[in-house]
């Protein structure tokens, strides 16, 4: 089973990096529709996708239009997008509004999950969630896990929240840590005031949960070098530590958490 980096970086694409995006095409789950879900079509194994999104920044939901195309196609049967009743209310009346995006296709479904704790998607992963009160309007953490011989794994998705000890039990000992990390640690402040992370903070919070591994996603776009937030600090604190790049795709069944390859 696989999970594709399909768009790594925050509030904007730039040359390197597409805005938010994972999938695993094995069992049609998808965390985020930001402009990297244009990769989604080429990826599908499934006829049917489970989309979960943190929240409905613009960033993180544009991509659920340029679903319709294999949704009238015949290429997908159905989508369902799942996130809170304000984070639906907000895609419905906004981005598939008739002056903005003047189709809604028939077979995508809007699921509201604030009364269910634990969904499952495609028999073989389980997800559970938790919101994030930090970022502005609020955002939502997943944690997706799935059977491994007698035992189980996990990872966790979580973005667009600061570093706040809100949500630490939550994440308590998964073994994967995708976490946002906008900032280097000079913009601790800013960071502060807009509901993001940084470098040390993120790498922190790794140990003191007790991840395995911790990949780096939604870094500030704004300038398009190879480490626009610090690595070094990151691993100081956390050794194993890597910023995610677009097409990364990572084996989640993997024996070792340090086997990743890109595309
Ligand atoms: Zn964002
Ligand atoms: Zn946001």
């Amino acid at each position: 089973m696989k999970l594709h980096f399909l768009g790594t970086g925050g509030y904007q694409p730039n040359e390197r990096r597409h805005t938010a995006c994972l999938m695993i095409p094995e069992v049609g789950l998808v965390l985020d529709a930001g402009t990297g879900a244009f990769r989604i079509p080429s990826l599908l194994q499934t006829r049917e996708l489970d989309i979960y999104l943190t929240h409905a920044h613009l960033d993180h939901i544009v991509g659920l239009t340029y679903l319709l195309v294999p949704l009238i196609d015949g290429r997908l049967d159905r989508a369902r997008v799942f996130g809170t009743r304000r984070v639906l209310d907000a895609i419905r009346t906004h981005l598939f509004s008739e002056p903005v995006f003047p189709v809604f296709p028939d077979n995508m479904e809007l699921i509201d999950i604030e009364k269910r704790r634990k969904l499952e998607v495609g028999g073989r992963v389980t997800i559970e969630h938790k919101s994030l009160p930090s970022h502005p309007g609020g955002s939502r953490a997943y944690r997706v896990s799935w059977k491994k011989g007698r035992g189980s794994r996990s990872f966790a998705y979580v973005t667009d929240t600061s570093v706040d000890g809100s949500y630490n039990k939550f994440i308590d000992k998964v073994p994967l840590l995708i976490h946002e990390c906008y900032f280097g640690d000079e913009k601790a402040n800013i960071a502060l005031r807009t509901g993001h992370s940084t470098t040390s903070q993120v790498a922190t919070l790794a140990r003191a949960v007790r991840a395995k591994r911790l990949l780096l996603v939604h870094v500030d776009p704004c300038t398009d070098s190879d480490d626009p937030i610090g690595i070094q600090h990151a691993i100081d604190h956390f050794p194993n530590s890597q910023i995610a790049t677009d097409l990364l795709e990572i084996d989640l069944n993997s024996k070792d958490w340090t086997n990743s390859s890109t595309m």
